[in-house]
């Protein structure tokens, strides 16, 4: 078994921390911006320096590969992103990046020996939390996306500005025949913060994750009538917000009837037309459930249907926003991540993401898993955010082990 080292990945944190640093612990690092442009040629400037061929995709996707002993082998690539949200933390994404660079440096200090060609990628826009959508070049990548509609995707800061100019300004930009393919690539490993509280709560260092979750999005709408809010008596309203608080009681009530893993969340939601002098007339929220279990997801859909067509003399709707079926990570590969997390010793269970990650759109190409750190007090997308050294090497450590499984049995 081999071992990362601590103080390497310590300093990795640090420096990687330093761009876009919001000055109060974390960082806002939006894809191609300058601070993550900083972050790429920090990894560039580094995998070069042990010998790493770079190369770069039409998405400005960085692949950064060191040679195995057989030529003819597909690559193995470890992958994730370098950018944030806004005042996000110092390893969503970025740990990923860091742990495939750890990987890449362990076995070149040491001299370790492997067949295949390996890779440390970055993925471009994985949050997209200045243009959307999220997991953008992994979408364009994998056939999810269609490539000239993500190029029109306008900055939420200034709509003037777009994906593909700020595309075309990067020195990041290449050819489309650098990118990720199952012609050249034989896996992928994503290692990534748990992002929520589990590990921490059964004091497991490392996840060995097996698949992304299922989930729907459906918007819920209530129709009322608009009136005067000091003239009307509250017998002759039909307020849209009371129905909609009615509606939403109800959602409560029913899917906590199911299965305890299932999670829904309404984090959304339009009242029109919002104004404190005016009963509201129609108000549109959201319900996102996930589940492993395709069947759980089916009786969340049935309770919505469920929903009475008339709530507090209202009206109501639905419509199905966005849907994904659950994403299962390769057997194999998932199997290589649990025998070395056991066989290093490190503590480990295997958990499932509810989150979305690239990982999940190039498990349609090739065999692909994910390994998690765990996340202090579970935070994620915010200055909290924390995993110690310790774990973090230990989640790189996985990673470099169950590489190198793969790598002698492929
Ligand atoms: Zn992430």
């Amino acid at each position: 078994m081999y071992i990362c080292d601590e103080k390497r990945m310590a300093d990795k944190i640090n420096t990687f921390s330093q761009f876009g640093d919001a000055g109060h612990g974390g960082i806002t690092r939006y894809s191609l911006s300058p601070e993550a442009h900083q972050a790429r040629d920090e990894f560039v400037r580094r995998l070069k320096a042990i010998g790493a061929v770079v190369e770069t995709d039409d998405m400005a996707n960085v692949y950064a590969t060191i040679p195995g002993t057989d030529p003819t082998q597909k690559r193995i690539v470890m992958a994730s992103h370098v950018d944030s949200v806004k005042n996000g933390g110092n390893y969503d994404g970025i740990l990923g990046v860091m742990s495939a660079m750890e990987v890449l440096e362990t076995i070149q200090a040491e001299k370790i020996p492997h067949r295949h060609p390996i890779t440390a990628m970055i993925w471009t826009n994985e949050e997209g939390s200045l243009y959307p959508p999220a997991m953008m070049s992994s979408g364009v990548v994998t056939g999810k996306f269609d490539k000239e509609a993500v190029l029109s995707s306008k900055s939420i800061l200034d709509p003037s500005k777009t994906f593909g100019e700020a595309l075309e300004k990067s020195p990041y930009k290449g050819a489309a025949e650098n990118r990720l393919s199952a012609e050249k690539y034989c896996a992928m490993f994503e290692t990534h913060i748990e992002q929520g509280p589990i590990l921490e709560a059964e004091g497991k260092d490392i996840g060995v994750v097996t698949c992304v979750l299922g989930m729907v999005n459906y918007r819920i709408r209530t129709y009322g009538q608009a009136d005067h809010a000091g003239t009307t008596p509250m017998q002759y309203r039909r307020d849209a917000l009371y129905a909609a608080a009615q509606v939403l009681l109800y959602l409560h009530e029913e899917l906590d009837k199911l299965d305890p893993e299932l999670v829904y969340t309404t984090g959304e939601i339009k009242c029109h037309p919002c104004v404190h002098t005016v009963i509201p007339d129609e108000v549109d929220f959201s319900i996102d459930a996930r589940h492993e279990n395709p069947d759980v997801i089916r009786q969340v859909v049935e309770i919505i249907k469920s929903i009475p067509a008339e709530v507090a003399k209202c009206k109501t709707g639905f419509e199905l926003a966005w849907k994904r079926d659950t994403v299962y990570f390769d057997k194999k590969l998932v199997g290589y991540v649990k025998d070395s997390v056991d066989e290093l010793g490190i503590s480990n269970r295997f958990i499932n993401s509810g989150a979305g990650h690239d990982a999940q759109f190039v498990s349609y190409m090739m065999p692909t898993t994910m390994i998690f750190v765990q996340s202090k007090d579970g935070h994620s997308h915010c200055e909290e955010e924390f995993s110690s050294v310790a774990q973090c090497t230990a989640g790189a450590s996985v990673m470099l082990n169950a590489v190198l499984k793969l790598d002698a049995d492929s």
